[in-house]
């Protein structure tokens, strides 16, 4: 239906009557048939504030919510830890006071349903788990803001339908999915909010500065985070997730300002294919709730299309994996207080109301619909349980002993989502790739959540839609570049791992002459950055050697005993302390006598303190930049200066040995100014490394010279309307290829393979150079391993090169196309940038 003028500028009235004119109130956003108990505290009388009428900030909502727990029976509340900025990452169980009495009762018989011997349970009997989650994205405020009165209405609400649902209903309320984010935006938004609300979207109060609200503290998009579990944030509420196993977990978000409401399912053809068709049908099911409730107060919506269904990181995504529906609600943004919009003035308070009807929609929905919710969870355990049980691939295998840290960092990820795993019975070689008892681990399909599993260990390359919304592969074994093998039974399977404690490091004897450290393991570069940092003399290993009975690989660190800052027992305690941290093995030798390269030899090279500076501000994309922030700052412990494109021209270059430009926005991302005095730094000797559309920039300024694989792509008998679908599938999304490595060349020190795999999502295509020792990186003549990629781009991908470097004056260009901390998992590639760090000089 189109509106009649006459009923536009009703409703542009209303709109602006609660924004403008008349004072916004609680009423706006409540059912009005109910009676609210008077002894619960509302919103504005602990906050401050109205609902709506300023963006609440992280605290006071905590203590709105504390103020309920308090207050009410039907709440209570816990600290599941803390962000990175120190907030509290909350969550109340919302139910009736009878439940609350029994709720670890509850909780474990919900659980059996998961479990074997649920067929005897009566469902009709159980109450349903629901859990609630809101702005994820913390400049998406609108859901954050809705759980104040969400929570007032369940605290406060009166009568027998409120009753019957909560006596049917445990409710895990996550008022703040992003608590940093979430006061990130609200400082940004209340700030600049003027008492003559101002809807022109020219105001700064709809533009934040950069990074904006959207991610966390290092600036991780958090809704990519449920299947690798990095980020505080998301450990806690994966851990809720496992200790209740909620059957609807609801994600509160927004979109742009002209767009309205939509609620999954999203496109039919872009769905999972692990996700089981009844998961979807629920799914409409329970959107048939959300139309009504939107329907009653107006607002226009729309369902199964745009947004897709298919990477298990997202929170609407990861429960479909796991016998629950995770459901996906997208709010037109207003942003800040009031804006205009393709549908009027959208409000603040109108934004807020569609998403408390919705939350209100889902419990309606799970009320009426809960024995059979329940049901299809118990189901699907039975089905997918019995699918392992048959399954001829029996377990997955993987790991690598020479570095057991990115093998323990997988296996923590399967501990978090409570997948079980053994030890690797004894040495073993599987489908031709050895594996090494201590260093592997074995996963056996037949287990509770054999599809979860297959969602990790899996690799993918054909798909029904070209077209994703996210990533298309996340393979996981591949991410961290582990060895890993399929095995048709169990034989290598030793005793499960019950104990899960981090790799311990240590040192294996005080020498006088030198201590030695192969540079596979993940947490060599901060062993290296903490020995460079003390003063002390390092050097790294050209070639591989052998001392003492054992091989030394390329890479090698040396530190010699003698002629040192610290004395030789200092040096012993010193690098005690650094292996432990470092959880290392340090190895003391007792001569300098090797074969191979001896340890005076000129084939060692020193290694000297690192000073690192980061681009950040506008024209760099803030994730390529957080998750490098991130890499040094809490793996590797080193500090990175944040230098902000707006600061670079009063900035002293000189402090720094390396500034690494993340992906911006390509040739325009810096002033011509601003380019010359990172060209002349580097004439002077600096390291500049590039990543993705920084080549671009690097490539017209200059710094380097590559030629690029075009594709010649003409659209025939493409339709304008398939456009859009036609040039979707050329984007290079995210997939995973395979490199063939030179291991002799810095760039890949520390790979004990000849091969690698890269994590793209750029369609830049360099040729390979005409010297093949300039290629220490390249794709193999058919490189896709997992995920999706055009026919075009694939012939282009071929045997091209990912890396380049190249030196300029007295400084070195360096070049990578792929990104090689994508999203903090990406353990695999990590190594590849510290090398550029440390070793640039030497290549
Ligand atoms: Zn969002």
């Amino acid at each position: 239906m189109k509106y009649t003028p006459v009923l536009l500028c009703s409703l542009l009235l209303m709109l602006v009557g609660k924004a403008q004119e008349a004072p916004i109130s609680l009423e706006y956003y409540l059912p009005s048939n109910v009676n609210y108990d008077p002894d619960i505290p509302k919103p504005a009388e602990v906050i401050g504030h109205e609902v709506g009428e300023w963006h609440v900030t992280h605290d006071k909502l905590m203590f709105y919510m504390q103020t309920l727990a308090k207050e009410s029976e039907r709440i209570t509340l816990e600290n599941r830890g803390s962000t990175f900025e120190g907030r509290p990452i909350l969550l109340l169980t919302v139910t009736s006071p009878k439940n609350h009495g029994n709720l670890e009762n509850i909780r474990k018989n919900h659980l059996s349903l998961t479990e074997d011997g649920a067929t005897g349970l009566n469902t009709a009997q159980m109450p349903i788990v629901v859990y609630q989650g809101f702005s994820i994205h913390g400049n998406e405020p609108s859901g954050s803001n809705a759980a104040l009165a969400y929570a007032y209405y369940l605290a406060a609400a009166q009568g027998a339908e409120i009753e019957a649902k909560l006596d049917n209903m445990i409710i895990l309320l996550d008022p703040s999915f992003n608590p940093d984010g979430l006061q990130r935006f609200a400082y940004w938004a209340n700030t600049n909010k003027a008492i003559q609300l101002n809807p022109d979207p020219n105001d700064r109060e709809y533009s934040e500065v950069w990074p904006g609200g959207r991610t966390n503290h290092y600036w991780f998009d958090m809704n990519r985070d449920w299947l690798p579990v990095q980020l505080p944030e998301s450990r806690a509420r994966i851990e809720t997730f496992h200790n209740w196993m909620p059957n609807i977990l609801t994600d509160h978000h927004e979109m742009g300002t002209n767009s309205t409401f939509f609620f999954q399912p999203g496109e039919p053809s872009r769905v999972h294919p692990l996700t089981p068709k009844i998961n979807q049908e629920l799914t409409a099911e329970i959107g048939t709730y959300h139309a009504k409730a939107l329907d009653a107060i107006g607002s226009l919506y729309y369902s199964e299309e745009n947004y897709d269904d298919y990477y298990y990181g997202k929170g609407s995504t990861f429960p479909d994996v796991n016998g629950s529906i995770g459901i996906l609600f997208e709010q037109g943004s207003s942003r800040g207080h009031v804006q205009e919009s393709e549908n009027g003035l959208l409000t603040f308070p109108f934004t807020i109301r569609n998403q408390f009807a919705t939350a209100l929609s889902t419990i309606e929905a799970a009320a009426n619909m809960r024995t059979k919710i329940l049901d299809y969870q118990r189901n699907y355990y039975q089905t997918i349980k019995a699918e392992g049980a048959k399954s001829k691939t029996k377990a997955y295998i993987f790991g690598d002993a020479k570095d057991v840290n990115r093998t323990w960092h997988l296996a923590e990820i399967l501990n978090r989502h409570k997948i079980s795993f053994h030890e690797l019975a004894n040495d073993a070689t599987i489908n031709g790739k050895q594996y090494q008892q201590g260093a592997s681990y074995v996963v056996p399909l037949n287990q509770k959540n054999p599809r979860l599993i297959k969602a990790i260990f899996e690799k993918r390359t054909s798909f029904t839609d070209s077209l994703f919304y996210d990533v298309s592969a996340w393979t996981l074994p591949l991410a961290f570049n582990l060895d890993y093998s399929e095995t048709t039974s169990l034989s290598n399977a030793g005793p499960k791992v019950t104990n899960f404690e981090p790799v311990k490091g240590s040192i294996t004897k005080k020498s006088n002459y030198a201590y030695l450290f192969e540079w596979h393991e993940y947490y060599t570069p901060k062993a290296l950055h903490a020995i460079t940092k003390k003063g002390l003399r390092a050097k790294v290993a050209k070639s591989p050697f052998n001392i003492e009975g054992k091989t030394y690989d390329y890479g090698t660190i040396m530190v010699p005993v003698q002629n040192q800052a610290l004395d030789d027992q200092e040096l012993y305690q010193f690098l005690s302390k650094v292996a432990m941290e470092s959880r290392i093995t340090i190895t003391g030798v007792g001569t300098g006598l090797t074969q191979g390269i001896d340890l005076g030899s000129n084939d060692f090279d020193p290694v000297k303190e690192q000073h690192v500076a980061l681009l950040v501000g506008d024209g760099i994309r803030s994730y390529d930049a957080g998750e490098i922030w991130h890499l040094f700052d809490t793996r590797y412990q080193m500090v990175l200066t944040k230098l902000d494109t707006r600061d670079l021209n009063r900035a002293d270059l000189s402090r720094y040995t390396d500034i690494i430009v993340p992906s911006g926005w390509g040739n325009g991302m810096l002033s011509a100014a601003n380019t010359d005095k990172i060209k002349t730094w580097v004439k002077n000797g600096g390291t500049v490394i590039g990543y993705r559309n920084a080549a671009n920039w690097l490539q017209k300024n200059e710094f380097t010279n590559f030629e690029l694989k075009k594709d010649t792509l003409i659209a025939k008998n493409i339709s304008f309307g398939q456009k859009r679908a036609f040039l979707g599938a050329q984007v290079t999304g995210g997939a995973i290829f395979e490199a063939t490595i030179d291991r002799s060349h810095p760039i890949n020190f520390g790979y004990a393979g000849n091969k690698i795999s890269l994590f793209r999502n750029t369609n830049i295509y360099i040729k390979p150079d005409k010297d093949s020792y300039n290629n220490p990186i390249q794709y193999t003549s058919n490189p896709l391993q997992s995920g999706y990629i055009s026919e075009e781009n694939s012939e282009l991908i071929k045997n091209s090169v990912p890396f380049k470097t190249n030196r300029l004056g007295r400084g070195r260009v360096i070049i990578f196309t792929d990104n090689t901390n994508f999203r903090a998992f990406w353990y695999g590639t990590n190594k590849l940038l510290m090398n550029a760090i440390f070793f640039g000089d030497m290549m």
